[in-house]
């Protein structure tokens, strides 16, 4: 494939942001974990050149194992048997859990911060131990053990995580369902997974309204004849939620019969700790499995190094624990270091767009991580929401989930972090368990729209898509894939390994396949283009939808883009842009001819859009991605055949956007 223009142009108009001083030279005198691209580039050698001096040093640092290991991994990915430390067994639950309760018990573990504003209480190492150990010990009652599934779907709540922590604690293997989905969405995922017990609540409460989470999980049930028990965590104690005693059991009733301390079961580093359904932006979700040992190594090394966490550091992930971003950066990543991690149960609007920020000032919190949809929606409002609080207590600033428009980037970096942050553009996925490509905030220099380099053990490699072949040097464009096995990878899909096999390995023999396109630019940055499906060829020149999106974004009146393909007899497939204004604008012909002149402008002419269309609502996954393959579809006037819809956040949004597709076109 070759570098479009198109390409070229982003890399070379990008500014290069050095890391703060505030972080590299602080006036506490704490140095950040890795303070130099020197010593980001020996660490990074290290990983590469003596994996097993350098994984056995890491894995001893930041694990306590019952059993040593004696190897440090196995497998290829030619193969797709990879393991890490297969001959090692440890507890996560007690990693997490008692290392800290047992030195430090008082210690905040996590910070809930209720849906309603101004509602936050703290759990303590020492309380967090108990609570675990006594639902380990419901679970055990329930008849379950080691390698048996359960299923959570439960609200934002320290509950939430104690539920996690308590499976791990015995072996088991979970599978948190985001309890944002529709009841059949919650059956497929708890069907698939052959879960014996599901962990819920009442009641859930998001902007001040209830969900009704129990009720979901009953009409879900009709169809999951398997599941033995229903785990009802009190929540909101609405006494219309109905309750089968015959299969529901009252979470304060069970743990008050049980012993507050339970003894982790030591397990293998290969046994599976968790199964976790995707986002669904390309297709029917993929119950991917992620193991113990490595995962674990992968969260807590990733979260000290790419946010250079410190002791007293409050770390807060806005992410629900129903993706991979809440398992590896509310949960595993933070506990796992000892830290304080903040569990948000509301949305970044309620009761208005300050929340996040309110948040921030209110717990003095360092680290802050969220998604570009949250950036772009609050960025949407206007900057007084920001402005009016106290942010100073922040270092560090990540984005992740899509690639991060520069514009969006760059209010997140003067509006938000004060100009005083590192900002993190973070890349990785639910299979790849922990970041794999992301800047280190005391040693890189930024540069936005770019998450920059890999991290330490990842071997990155940039293939050409069509012929497979490795594109050596800067400069070039292709498929991103990953050259070696690394300790948090996926090791298969839930009863699919030959899917897992097809997806992310066949493609190209030897090397793991992302799914993303990406191009390293002159000085050797990453920047993730898009998904490879979601690649434009207008006239044979390879487009990326994030290029256009971010030259869209650029405009003043531009809340959130979306580009997709639509067939063209002529050029083989035309640009078709779909834009959301920001507040207050009015959606006029002005507004579209302006808006195409700024994408002519920054791109050129081959990256004018044929068609633009202004939209209320772009269609999201729930976990607030954009997903270009309906739009693709849509105006291919394939309307009918969309696919896998039940990761769509929002489906009444659909009939609009068909008849305003069919008016454009
Ligand atoms: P599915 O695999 O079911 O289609 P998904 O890929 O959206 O869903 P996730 O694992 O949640 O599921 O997301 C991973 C993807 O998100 C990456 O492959 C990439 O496309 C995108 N992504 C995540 N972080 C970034 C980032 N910092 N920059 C660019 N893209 C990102
Ligand atoms: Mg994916």
């Amino acid at each position: 494939m070759t570098t479009s223009t198109a390409q070229e142009g982003a890399s070379e108009a990008a500014a290069i942001y050095p890391p703060p001083q505030r972080l590299v030279n602080p006036e506490n005198g704490v140095k950040p974990w890795c303070s130099s691209m020197e010593e980001y580039e020996t660490l990074y050698k290290e990983s590469i050149n003596e994996p097993t001096k350098f994984w056995t040093r890491v894995a001893n640092e930041l694990i306590t194992w019952d059993k040593p290991f004696t190897r440090v991994s196995q497998g290829s990915l030619k193969d797709g048997d990879m393991a890490w430390f297969p001959d090692g067994q440890l507890n996560i639950s007690y990693n997490c859990v008692d290392r800290w309760a047992l030195q430090d018990p008082e210690r905040v573990a996590f910070v809930y911060e209720a849906d309603a504003p101004g509602e936050a209480s703290k759990v303590t190492y020492g309380e967090l131990l108990k609570q675990v150990c006594s639902l380990a010990n419901v679970l055990t009652s329930f008849g379950l053990r080691k390698g048996d599934t359960v299923a959570i779907y439960m609200p934002m709540i320290p509950e939430a995580a104690v539920a996690m922590l308590a499976c791990a604690r015995l072996g088991l293997v979970h599978t948190v369902v985001f309890a944002g989905f529709s009841s059949s969405s919650l059956a497929e995922r708890v069907a698939d997974a052959r879960a014996r017990v599901v962990i819920t609540a009442d009641e859930g409460l998001r902007g001040g309204r209830p969900i009704r989470t129990k009720a979901i999980v009953d009409e879900a049930l009709l169809t999951c004849p398997e599941v033995e028990k229903v785990l009802v965590f009190r929540r909101t104690g609405n006494e219309a939620v109905a309750f089968n005693p015959d299969r529901d059991v009252w979470w304060h009733e069970a743990i008050a019969s049980q012993r507050p301390y339970c003894p982790p079961v030591s397990v293998s580093s290969e046994d599976p700790l968790f199964l976790l359904y995707t986002s669904g932006s390309t297709g029917k979700p993929k119950g991917v499995v992620h193991t113990t040992g490595g995962y674990l190594l992968g969260a807590a090394m990733t979260l000290k190094y790419v946010f250079d966490i410190h002791d007293g550091d409050v770390f807060c992930c806005t992410a629900d624990i129903g993706w991979i971003t809440g398992h590896t950066y509310v949960v595993y990543g933070p506990l796992a270091l000892g830290s304080t991690s903040v569990i948000f149960e509301s949305v970044p609007t309620f009761p208005d767009a300050s929340r996040y920020w309110k948040l921030v000032e209110d717990h003095k919190i360092t680290q802050f991580y969220t998604a570009p949809t949250a950036i772009r929606a609050l960025r949407r409002h206007g900057d007084s929401y920001v402005t009016k609080h106290d942010l100073s207590s922040l270092r560090v600033i990540g984005s992740v989930g899509e690639p991060i428009n520069p514009d969006a980037w760059t209010w997140y970096n003067n509006i938000v972090g004060g100009g005083k942050c590192a900002v993190v553009d973070t890349y990785w996925q639910t299979e790849t368990g922990s970041h794999v490509i992301t800047p280190l905030p005391g040693a890189t220099p930024a540069k936005p729209g770019s998450a920059t380099f890999p991290f330490f053990g990842v071997e990155l490699a940039i293939l050409d898509p069509q012929t497979g072949e490795e594109l050596e040097g800067n400069d070039v464009s292709g498929v991103l894939a990953i050259k070696r096995p690394w300790p948090s990878m996926a090791r298969t899909i839930a009863g699919d390994h030959k899917r897992f096999l097809e997806t992310y390995l066949r493609p190209y023999p030897g090397y793991y396949f992302a799914g993303d396109g990406a191009s390293r630019d002159a000085d050797g940055y990453y920047w993730i283009r898009g998904r490879v499906d979601d690649v434009i060829n207008v006239s044979g020149h390879r487009m990326s939808t994030a290029e256009v999106e971010s030259a869209l974004i650029c405009h003043p009146a531009v809340a959130e883009s979306a580009v997709v393909g639509a067939p063209d007899e002529l050029t083989g497939q035309a640009i078709c842009a779909f834009v959301t204004l920001k507040d207050g604008i009015e959606a006029t012909d002005d507004v579209k001819v302006e808006l195409v002149k700024e994408v002519r402008h920054r791109i050129g002419p081959i990256a004018t859009p044929k068609t633009l269309i202004l939209v209320d609502e772009l269609p999201k996954t729930r976990s607030g991605k954009i997903i270009r393959r309906i739009l693709r579809k849509v105006v291919a006037g394939e309307a009918d055949t969309l696919g896998d819809l039940s990761t769509l956040s929002d489906p009444s949004i659909l009939d609009v956007l068909i008849s305003k597709v069919a008016a454009a076109l």
